[in-house]
């Protein structure tokens, strides 16, 4: 196996005295597209920000395209780059076109000059479907179309691996499918992605590996035919029996 993009081990994460993720593996090699399912509240969206530092783990070591991410020496912002993520809420501009948001850290973070960030910015938004809305504003955008272009302003920082939280959980279900769309083509394009979501039909289609979590730990972990077919554990099948 080639080096993995991403090698979490033993990450623990306390909020005060609420022990949140509880020694949580996850290791995510290229081009895999790993997908995480559980129930609310079981640390998803915790191991999802300690994956790129928006928490700081309590312990364990998490590593990232090489770069040890808990080093104190790491430049934090420099990692990041490699690391781009899509929550729920798309978090645009309002003020600011789709092609300005996705400029926007192409310019400031990166440095490009503006004809380079255009160019990059606009091929990002040829890629997920949206190059005849580059000057739309995104109240002028579905959700679905919002949500693509916070999918192309990561792509255009070019990263090592994607995290997505929830991509689709805030559209109305007619517009998910663009955005899974966009997703399965990166997928194909070679990005390493990995995916908290409840869209079991994707991760049927897509996921080499799905993690179910409870209580902040990775109770079992297979391929979806494993984890939805033939889930060894109690609260996998419990857990699965009431999304699907
Ligand atoms: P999930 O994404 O699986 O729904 P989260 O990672 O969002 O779960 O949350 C796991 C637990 O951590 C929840 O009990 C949540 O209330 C708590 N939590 C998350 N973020 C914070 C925070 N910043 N401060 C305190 N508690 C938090
Ligand atoms: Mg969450």
């Amino acid at each position: 196996m080639t080096r993995p993009i991403i090698e979490a081990r033993g990450v623990h994460k306390h909020f005060g005295a609420l022990h949140v993720l509880k020694g949580v593996d996850l290791v995510v090699a290229e081009r895999e597209l790993v997908f995480v399912i559980g129930p609310s509240g079981s640390g998803k969206s915790t191991l999802l920000r300690c994956l790129n530092r928006l928490e700081e783990p309590s312990a364990g070591s998490i590593v990232v395209d090489g770069i040890d991410l808990l080093d104190r020496r790491t430049d934090i912002n420099a990692a990041r780059r490699r690391i781009g993520m899509v929550f729920q809420g798309f978090n645009l501009y309002p003020h600011m076109t789709a092609l300005g948001n996705v400029t926007l850290a192409l310019r400031k973070v990166l440095g490009l000059p503006r004809a380079e960030a255009e160019a990059r910015g606009r091929a990002a938004l040829e890629r997920v479907h949206l190059a005849d809305r580059a000057d739309h504003y995104p109240g002028q955008l579905s959700g679905g179309q919002q949500q693509r272009v916070a999918i192309a302003r990561a792509i255009a920082l070019e990263p090592r691996v994607m995290l997505f939280d929830e991509p689709t959980s805030a559209l109305d279900p007619e517009l998910v499918g663009g955005v899974l769309a966009v997703m399965r083509e990166l997928r194909e394009d070679g990005m390493t992605m990995v995916v908290v979501s409840h869209e079991m039909g994707f991760a049927r289609a897509a996921a080499d590996r799905v993690l179910f979590m409870a209580d902040g730990m990775v109770v079992e972990e297979g391929t979806p035919g494993e984890i939805f077919g033939a889930p060894r554990h109690e609260r996998t099948r419990t857990f699965i029996s009431q999304i699907e």
